[in-house]
């Protein structure tokens, strides 16, 4: 009997339109303390069989909606009304695998936050076995923390990497040593970079994620010079940038509520950003900004021939008198805004600045632009 397949929470930005393939559930470390995406997960392995028969159960799911779409004449293509038949048949939505199947079935990303914890003989099973079963798969991805990175040896890397991993996502998210040790986040900054380089020694593309904020006020200054540090060492293909934004589900609300840790405004982030930027040496990395929680969505671009152009943006932003950045960050976080451009719409600039003046008058902006944040995690 075909089964729905099992699905994490998360994919990173990249994966929208892969097959998303569940090695492993939750997350082994699951403390840091600006995360709550696992928190209610407990951690587990799947044994090889359970994954294969995953994969088998998949291959299942896709051959009846090829057979359906050819049966409702649409030669092989995807649309709802294939989702809907086999829905029908077998009360399983597989609308993204249907998504898969469109875009040719090239790319999947194994989930959920570390399969490398995996034992490297096991990985490469099941990995053999998945591109066996689906040839057309082309490139395989997935998160890996730098502690299991550090447990496997560079040839196990490259055994990995022929077996179809061609990039690893890693949370890096400050290369400052207190920064990670205040969040809880498991890992020191050498340790990072000592990761990154086995991987980079492997053949492997590296993405590494930061988080804007993570160092509060205290810590703004250290965490953006050592940041850039820690990526201009590690020299990553990706450097994808996040803003920090902290729920009552995660340990660090705690520390905001106790005044132990002080959030950084908007615009203190802008400058924090700014900072890291102009201190990325050395690298040739693309920098990538993409993400509801960003201020400044538009910062994209190719280090270092874009660098100039990106720290012109934020300059930009910075140099708007006050009452228009607020104009800016409330029209952003209410979505009005997809870039500053978007400002130049005079019928949305006025109904985002009597929402700015109504918000004012209550003594309410701060606080509704953090809220309006925190729905973007
Ligand atoms: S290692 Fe990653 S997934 Fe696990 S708790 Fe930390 S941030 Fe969350």
């Amino acid at each position: 009997m075909v089964r729905a397949f099992e699905q994490g929470p998360i994919r990173p930005p990249s994966e929208a339109y892969s097959l998303l393939l569940r090695l492993t559930r939750g997350c082994p470390w699951n403390k840091c303390e600006f995360c709550h995406t696992y928190k209610n997960i407990t951690f587990s392995r799947r044994t090889v069989e359970e994954i294969k028969q995953e994969i088998r159960n998949i291959k299942e799911l896709a051959t009846r909606l090829q057979e359906a779409s050819w049966s409702l004449g649409l030669g092989g293509r995807m649309d709802q009304r294939v989702v809907l038949a086999v829905l029908k048949q077998t009360g399983i939505d597989c609308t993204q695998l249907a998504l898969w199947l469109s875009r040719g079935a090239k790319t999947v990303f194994l989930q959920d936050a570390d399969c490398l914890i995996m034992k490297t003989e096991e990985l490469l099973e099941v990995l053999q076995f998945l591109t066996e079963t689906f040839p057309s798969v082309e490139r395989i991805t997935t998160y890996g923390r730098a502690k299991s990175l550090l447990r496997k040896s560079v040839d196990e890397l490259k055994k990995l990497k022929e077996a179809g991993i061609k990039r690893i996502h890693t949370g890096l998210e400050s290369g400052c040593d207190v920064v990670l040790d205040y969040v809880r986040k498991g890992a020191r900054a050498e340790e990072y970079i000592e990761a990154a380089h086995r991987v980079k020694e492997a053949g492997i593309e590296q993405c590494e994620y930061i988080i804007l904020g993570l160092g509060g006020r205290r810590w703004s200054r250290e965490h953006a010079l050592k940041t850039a540090e820690v990526l201009s060492a590690i020299n990553p293909e990706y450097i994808r940038v996040h803003t920090l934004a902290v729920g009552p589900d995660m340990p660090l609300w705690k520390k905001v509520q106790s005044g132990d840790f002080e959030r950084l405004s908007e615009d203190e982030i802008i400058q924090e950003e700014r900072l890291l930027l102009e201190h990325l040496e050395g690298i040739r990395s693309q920098f990538i900004c993409i993400h509801s929680l960003n201020l400044l969505n538009e910062i994209n671009g190719r280090l270092p021939e874009d660098k100039e152009e990106m720290l012109g943006i934020i300059d930009a932003y910075l140099a708007l008198p006050e009452e228009e950045r607020w104009n800016y960050k409330l029209g952003r976080r209410a979505m009005a805004y997809q870039c500053l451009a978007d400002m130049q719409n005079k019928t949305i600039y006025q109904q985002v600045q009597a929402a700015v003046e109504n918000l004012k008058a209550a003594g309410r902006l701060e606080e509704a632009l953090e809220e309006l944040r925190r729905r973007c995690v």
